[in-house]
């Protein structure tokens, strides 16, 4: 069962990926030569599925370096509840950043790869949502009079649905996922095998 909805979700990791390129490429936008990294960026996640995945790509690691990950990840969530009980946005490098470049690039999560160009969401009351993208992308449309944007809608929708899929009907019962990656990699898997 996880081995068909994780084929999914690359699937849609794919789509994500496809859209993500057109926006870039209508924007003439990269991320080449960039001197920040946003991996220092203060996100949470919010599926099982996604959790999941990038833990089978975890796993995979050799275990030097997965040993590396969790350590800096238990300094993450350190530094993360200091940062946050005196009321400051933590802006520390992911865990699974190693000199600039993401370890686990094939098992990243959404955010990770919809982040950087302008996009757009559309919540299910009409309510509609604008991001404008990372400060480099800003800078590359803010002289546009129409700034291409992503349609995060259909990712939203189908993420959603690969994760009713994957964690069942017992989905009702359980909390809301609102994780950091570093909180996700010192809990372990979503579920025990
Ligand atoms: S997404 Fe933007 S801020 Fe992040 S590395 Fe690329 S250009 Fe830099
Ligand atoms: S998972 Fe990878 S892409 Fe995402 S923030 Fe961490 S290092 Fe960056």
């Amino acid at each position: 069962m996880p081995r068909v909805v994780f084929n999914k979700l690359e699937k849609l990791y794919q789509e994500m990926q496809n859209s993500y390129d057109q926006v870039a490429a209508e924007t003439g936008f990269t991320c080449d030569g960039c001197p920040d990294n946003c991996c220092n960026s203060f996100f949470r996640h919010h599926t099982r599925v996604e959790w999941a995945y990038f833990w089978k790509g975890l796993e995979q690691c050799r275990p030097e370096i997965r040993r590396e990950i969790v350590e800096r990840a238990g300094e993450y969530v350190e530094q993360m509840n200091t940062d946050l009980s005196q009321g400051r946005d933590p802006l520390i490098m992911c865990p699974v950043n190693f000199d600039g470049w993401c370890v686990l690039y094939h098992h990243r999560l959404m955010i990770c790869r919809l982040h950087g160009v302008p996009s757009t969401h559309t919540a299910p009351g009409g309510r509609s949502r604008e991001f404008p993208g990372c400060f480099r992308c800003r800078e590359k449309t803010e002289h546009l009079s129409h700034v291409p944007r992503l349609d995060r809608t259909r990712f939203y929708h189908q993420l959603a649905w690969l994760e009713q899929s994957y964690v069942g009907p017992k989905i009702v019962k359980m909390d809301r996922v609102n994780m950091t990656l570093a909180e996700m990699i010192m809990h372990g898997p979503p579920f025990k095998q």
